[in-house]
């Protein structure tokens, strides 16, 4: 093996202990990059892949990007998931002996970033552990570090209840043990779309048991111990800003499971993975960046208690009725900049002095935003007014010492008002009487010299001087001043005085850049103790900013309040918050529904296309609306609060997702049977719809027949299967509605009307006409129906596939087959498969 250089060794050395991440190795005034991290570097980040001692045997792949744009390549490379160790010189280059010593000082992962350009401002960027336990339950620990934010939940039933919980959260980062099961590591990889990362630590240090001050269960301490120690040693510094760890009851909430986060379209769509088209989309009238972010979370836990909507409720309705106050109240909130991340920036040791100035600036809006909540009569948004404490001494500390609009860097002064310190004041003296006696010294030259264009200049290598020109040379006196530089057109003088000066002005001015920079280290130092304050005003803000979003989405798309029940659930003239917002103004036809205990079950039948899908949907969205406090789209609603909300819902992913659609059917639908309760909302559309006839048939009549028998949820079922409506007569819970089309002049209109009783069966056959098929084609359709009409039991004929794909135009296809399998099939053997279906313990399944 080939020796390597001193350098090369400590490369190696320090490499050794990130296997996992690209070392970025300081070399003056870039990060390099060797062997293998240089190759991949160099294809992710398409930059130059070059060689080390070229002249070697093996040289050595190398490539480097420079120290002043590094953050960019770091966001490239963290984006796709990787990881970055920031490996830097620590002592000065010129006193080393030696090598010069590095260490790794920070290691960048996905799920810890905290550079600003690195984050979605309207995202949580969490980093989540995963600890198992040997009585089978799980502990989720969640991070963001970027706010500190800290929140633990336990979960005791089983493993699938842990991806459900993880799927669709803005996770960058799992961190778990290395024992956990292969197989786990897989579908965790498969479901979350994250970083897996490891820790086997899980004790928790002493610094941080404070967090879990009220945490009694071993196994959430356990959990976040890993947690914490996964970031301690990335990060390396300070972590002063985490907050206490929030334990997350999650039968505190409406639960939400894998299917119904994706198919509702809650945060993102399914097709798109875009927030636009989800109901987060519409719902979103945030005016800053932390309100956003809140609004997500309680998305995506909408509560279950009656008390706490009502007090959110409360709110909106104050807001919404005086908008004079809602609209100053918005006005104010956009001024309020980003103060949960900028806490936990302070915190990190990476704010300048322009986010010092955002953090005083929306300190200053407090005041009046606490004036403008005291205009509302409501308690609950006087109660929040009350929550929103003035840090009274952080603001005065930021009034007196930050400069009016200081600059980025904080190295090159002008960051500290005059006034704040004695000691830069003098400094500042100093150097602003210089300057001036300066300014007198080029008016006094100029009169006694009589040269108009004799003029004081400085640059950074000569230092001040005294310029005149060549053509006014001669009316300069011999031996007024000492000759320094010559240029061009002109001569440069400097005098002894103005050399003093210009001592003195220079010394001034060093030390007092020096002096700056040390006391804006220490206010960044005495701001932390303020971000307990800071972080609980975030909160707050937050709130307040997601409830008048709540207020002014509900006026602008005439939302109503709706009340809560224990017994019934009815709608009146409900709309898709989604789909109404799509359409052309008011071409969206209303609909109502009522469940109770009398009639829990509906079964929609109706032909494709007919909004069928939608009306269920709605239900749901309109369910989840009213659970996160907002107000519904409808004319009036009494809401029953349910627990949990399941939904089968026909998606165009189901084809890709490698999982025929069956399979996904009965997973989803077990899903549902398994966990559903009496106070659970069920969707399930078209259930069956993934195999041949008869199996989807007698599996979807075994599934509403169980959920009816034995669990007693509200469920809206839809089926294109007509036999399935007469259920009605045997399944007391269970009624009929369909969606309404209309024949016209031959075609089927769909008038998106949901109305009791079964939908007819021969709309199919329209919408075939709609899509423009050939009329002898829909004509032997019709036939082939009333066939079926007069004896369901005898199939009939259907022509092979490959006739159809060979038609030329011929119509043979129409003719009368003769033998096909269907006319074949003993009814025997039908009848066998149903008794077998019957039997099935489909919620074992
Ligand atoms: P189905 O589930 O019956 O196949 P969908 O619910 O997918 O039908 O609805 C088909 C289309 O009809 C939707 O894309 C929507 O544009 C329209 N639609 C559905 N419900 C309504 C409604 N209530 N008012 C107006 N248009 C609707």
């Amino acid at each position: 093996m080939a020796k390597h250089t001193p350098m090369m060794e400590q490369y190696l050395k320090i490499k050794a202990q990130y296997k996992d991440a690209f070392l970025f190795f300081r070399l003056g005034d870039f990060y390099e990059m060797f062997f293998e991290d240089a190759v991949t570097a160099a294809r992710e980040l398409e930059i130059t892949l070059t060689k080390r001692d070229p002249g070697q045997k093996e040289p050595i792949p190398m490539c480097g990007v420079p120290y002043h744009s590094a953050e960019n390549y770091i966001k490239m490379l963290i984006n796709k998931g990787y990881k970055v160790a920031i490996c830097e010189q620590v002592e000065d280059p010129k006193t080393a002996k030696g090598v010069v010593k590095r260490e790794v000082i920070q290691l960048i992962t996905p799920g810890t970033v905290m550079e600003q350009n690195m984050l979605d401002d309207g995202e949580n960027n969490y980093i989540a552990s995963l600890t198992h336990f040997e009585d089978g339950s799980y502990v989720i620990a969640y991070n963001d570090l970027s706010t500190g934010e800290n929140r633990l939940a336990l979960i005791k039933n089983g493993w699938n209840a842990v991806i459900h919980e993880l799927y669709n959260q803005p996770i960058k980062e799992v961190v778990i043990s290395q024992d956990l099961p292969e197989e786990l590591q897989n579908s965790l990889k498969e479901k979350v779309d994250a970083t897996l990362s490891f820790q086997s630590d899980t004790d928790l240090h002493e610094d941080y048991r404070h967090l879990c001050g009220n945490v009694d269960d071993q196994r959430l301490v356990e959990g976040f111990g890993r947690l914490i120690n996964y970031i301690q040693e990335t990060q390396k510094r300070s972590l002063d800003h985490l907050q206490q760890a929030e334990v997350i009851e999650l039968d505190h909430f409406l639960s939400l499971d894998m299917f119904s986060k994706r198919n509702l379209e809650l945060t993102e769509t399914i097709m798109k993975k875009g927030k636009q088209g989800s109901l987060l989309w519409v719902l979103d009238k945030t005016v800053t960046a932390m309100g956003s972010r809140m609004l997500k979370k309680w998305l995506e836990r909408p509560l279950l208690d009656k008390a706490s909507i009502e007090r959110r409720q409360e709110v909106v309705e104050g807001f919404y009725r005086n908008f004079m106050d809602r609209d100053s109240l918005r006005e104010i909130l956009k001024s309020v900049y980003d103060l949960e991340r900028l806490a936990g920036r302070v915190a990190f040791g990476n704010v300048n002095a322009k986010d010092l100035v955002q953090v005083r600036k929306s300190l200053q809006k407090i005041p009046e935003l606490r004036e403008t909540l005291r205009q509302f009569e409501q308690k609950e948004i006087r109660e929040l007014a009350e929550n929103l404490v003035f840090p009274e001494h952080l603001v005065e500390l930021l009034e007196n010492s930050l400069a009016e609009d200081p600059p980025v860097s904080i190295k090159e002064g002008a960051l500290i008002k005059d006034g704040y310190n004695q000691q830069l004041d003098i400094y500042r003296d100093a150097s602003r009487n210089g300057k001036q006696w300066i300014a007198e010294l080029e008016k006094k030259e100029k009169e006694e010299t009589n040269i108009r264009s004799l003029k004081v200049g400085y640059n950074r290598v000569f230092g001040y001087y005294i310029e005149v020109t060549k053509a006014n040379l001669h009316l300069l006196p011999e031996g007024r001043y000492e000759r320094k530089q010559t240029l061009t057109n002109a001569e440069r003088y400097i005098t002894p005085e103005l050399k003093e000066k210009e001592q003195l002005i220079l010394e001034a001015e060093e030390k007092s850049v020096e002096l700056e920079y040390q006391l804006f280290l220490e206010i960044r130092e005495q701001m932390k103790r303020h971000i307990p304050a800071l972080q609980s005003l975030a909160e707050t803000v937050s709130a307040i900013d997601v409830l008048q979003s709540f207020a002014t989405v509900s006026e602008e798309n005439n939302y109503t309040r709706p009340v809560f029940s224990d017994q019934r659930l009815s709608i009146i003239q409900g709309r898709h918050p989604v789909v109404e917002q799509v359409m052309k103004e008011g071409s969206f036809v209303p609909n109502d529904v009522t469940l109770d205990n009398e009639t829990n079950m509906l079964l929609i039948t109706g032909p494709n296309m007919s909004g069928k899908s939608t009306y269920m949907r709605q239900l749901a969205l309109t369910a989840i609306m009213g659970q996160i406090g907002c107000f519904v789209p409808c004319e009036q609603a009494e809401l029953i609060i349910f627990d949990q909300i399941f939904t089968r819902i026909g998606a165009a992913d189901d084809l890709v997702s490698g999982q025929s659609t069956f399979m996904v059917e009965m997973l989803e639908a077990n899903h549902a049977v398994a966990n559903a309760t009496e106070r659970s909302l069920i969707l399930l559309d078209e259930i069956g719809r993934g195999t041949s006839t008869y199996d989807g048939m007698a599996l979807a009549q075994a599934i509403v027949e169980y959920i009816h028998d034995h669990i007693g949820a509200k469920t809206l079922f839809s089926t294109h299967y007509h036999e399935l409506t007469s259920l009605e007569q045997s399944l007391a819970g269970l009624k009929n509605i369909h969606v309404r089309a209309e024949e016209f002049e031959g075609n089927v209109v769909f008038l998106h009307q949901i109305q009791d009783g079964a939908a007819d069966e021969s709309y199919g056959i329209h919408v075939a006409k709609l899509a423009d098929l050939p009329e002898s084609l829909i004509n032997r359709a019709s036939d082939i129906l009333k066939q079926l009409e007069t004896s369901s039991s005898d199939a009939v004929s259907t022509p092979p596939i490959q006739e159809l794909e060979q038609g030329t135009g011929q119509l043979s296809f129409f003719e009368e087959q003769s033998s096909t399998a269907v006319r074949q099939r003993p009814e025997r053997y039908e009848q066998k498969i149903i008794e077998e279906l019957k039997e099935m313990e489909l919620y074992d399944m």
